[in-house]
């Protein structure tokens, strides 16, 4: 049977085990950074493939960087943990890794240096977090800017942004968020990348207009170039661009890759998922879960262990 093992204070443990005090800096006022893995079970090969990890761990030792959090562990042995974890749990579905490096000391006073650092990490079984397609407005919320807490490194207080335009959109019956930055054009979803399809052309918004630099959006950006032969143009997007292009869609490791067929009560070309979007999402489901012999390097696999 399946039961869930985290990594805490340097030791793998039962996730009931790894427990933190109520004054727990990180707690109170956001500084903590952290990531999300998949794990995609592939049912016919019996394990979790893992999707860019190493990626992951790699972002969060530049958030980190960012928020001047320590690390305790290389991003090798962090692969390894991860791997520990999963195979441990045991489990036969999907999941979502959580690693968390945050402020650990139990002490009041907001700043960053000066405070102890841990680095976390839990594994939770995790279906799809957005319908199969998604129907989706403008934020009134705008995107935190680089200038207040910078969106390019994944800080857990960023996510109060995201909650608000989340709710937001929930709230007013649509499936997700679309949220401009400070100049008012396209930046991202409450937790995805975006991508507009025009004449043909795959479009996304730079680094510089706030967003995450997604690993899911790396990934799409290079399948799309080699196997469809269609190259990404990054910069700024109007509101109003979403309105009349052929294609948009969505991206993140929670998100993979949802169509977004509706965009403030207009339909997103045909009201569908246009050609280019269905061929890129084939690829892309096929390589997460291990399926592409030409990928297969982004996909660690994990074994459930049987424990003695
Ligand atoms: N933007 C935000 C705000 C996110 O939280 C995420 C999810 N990590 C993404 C984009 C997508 O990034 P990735 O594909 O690396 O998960």
């Amino acid at each position: 049977m399946a039961s869930a093992y985290a990594y805490f204070r340097g030791n793998v443990v039962p996730i009931e085990e790894a427990k933190i005090s109520v004054m727990t800096h990180a707690l109170h006022y956001g500084t903590a950074v952290f990531e999300g893995i998949r794990g995609n079970w592939n049912a016919d090969d019996g394990c979790h493939y893992l999707f860019r990890m190493r990626e992951h761990y790699e972002r969060l030792a530049l958030s980190s960087k960012v928020m001047m959090l320590e690390m305790r562990d290389s991003v090798d042995r962090l692969c390894e943990v991860t791997l520990e974890i999963v195979e441990r749990s045991g489990f036969t579905e999907d999941v979502y890794i959580r690693p968390l490096v945050y402020t650990s000391a139990e002490q009041l006073g907001v700043r960053l240096h000066n405070l102890e650092h841990d680095t976390l990490i839990f594994v939770t079984p995790f279906p799809a977090y957005l319908p199969e397609s998604a129907r989706c407005h403008t934020s009134t919320w705008r995107r935190v800017d680089d200038t207040g807490i910078p969106p390019r490194a994944k800080v857990t207080g960023i996510y109060a942004n995201s909650a608000l335009a989340k709710t937001e959109a929930n709230l007013n019956g649509f499936d997700e968020a679309i949220m401009l930055n400070g100049d008012g054009h396209v930046s991202e979803g409450s937790g995805e990348n975006i991508f507009m399809i025009r004449r043909g052309k795959l479009i996304t918004p730079s680094p510089s207009d706030n967003i995450l630099e997604g690993i899911t959006a790396a990934t799409v950006v290079q399948i799309a170039k080699e196997e469809l032969g269609i190259e990404t143009v990054e910069r700024t997007i109007d509101r109003s661009e979403l309105y009349v292009c052929d294609e948009l869609f969505m991206t993140g490791t929670a998100a993979h890759l949802t169509p977004i067929t509706e965009v403030d009560r207009r339909a997103v070309g045909a009201g569908v998922p246009g050609p280019i979007t269905s061929k890129l999402s084939s690829l892309f489901y096929d390589i997460i879960r291990g399926k592409n012999e030409k990928y297969r390097q982004w996909c660690t696999p994990a074994r459930a262990r049987i424990l003695s």
